[in-house]
């Protein structure tokens, strides 16, 4: 019950969000983003074959991605659930997720699309560029990212909206932080409250 996928634009505040709900809840937060990053840091092979993609505000290859990830979600650590933040990104993302799952005898139990426009969405980039020194915070990289967005991972965001309506929750974005993280508490909770309604009913009506 406890597989959460954070999807938005770059900028929207997703990791932020995302960051909080991992230590309320106790879940492993998956930020392919800071993976990459701590990769690029650490002067590592993978980080310097992926650095100059990241700055450019393009999107890195999906064979690398899905080996990140895959390898994560195989640890002990995600056993009891774990939040998605910035994957899947692509259509062909999506499909090994799915297939992974499905192999895994695993499923994604929530979805929290955080939508944001694009003019504050630059205000937010910029300032950001200034506290966390990021280099694909700038002006004409928030194009790319966010024309790679629209282009790719907003397809499997909404794909996964008509596919999974039930699972899958909108947030306005432009609100203030505090209340956004309430807004994702106060769907998590609700859900699993009714789930174990639902399950204790179903258990009555088999006794
Ligand atoms: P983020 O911190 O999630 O905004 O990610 C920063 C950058 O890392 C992106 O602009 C991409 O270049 C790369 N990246 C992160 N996640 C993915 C992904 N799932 N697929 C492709 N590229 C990614």
């Amino acid at each position: 019950m406890n597989n959460i996928i954070f999807f938005g634009p770059p900028g929207a505040g997703k990791g932020t969000q995302a960051k909080k709900i991992s230590n309320q809840f106790n879940l492993p937060h998956i930020s392919t983003g800071d993976v990459l990053r701590l990769k690029i840091e650490q002067n590592d092979e993978l980080g310097l074959q992926v650095k100059d993609i990241i700055a450019s505000g393009k999107l890195v290859s999906d064979d690398i991605l899905n080996k990140i990830v895959s390898e994560k979600l195989i640890k002990n650590e995600c056993a009891n659930g774990f939040i998605l933040d910035g994957y899947p990104r692509s259509l062909e993302q999506s499909n090994f997720l799915n297939s992974f799952l499905i192999d895994s005898n695993l499923k994604i139990d929530f979805i929290i699309n955080i939508n944001i426009n694009f003019e504050i969405l630059k205000e937010r980039i910029l300032q950001r560029s200034k506290e966390e020194q990021r280099e694909d915070d700038n002006l004409a990289v928030i194009e790319t990212r966010y024309n790679e967005y629209v282009k790719s991972t907003k397809l499997v965001s909404d794909s996964y909206k008509s596919n999974h309506p039930n699972i899958y929750f909108d947030i306005d974005g432009n609100q203030e932080k505090e209340k956004i993280t309430f807004k994702i508490i106060e769907i998590l909770k609700k859900s699993w409250f009714s789930a174990i309604i639902f399950n204790f009913f179903t258990w009555l009506s088999h006794h």
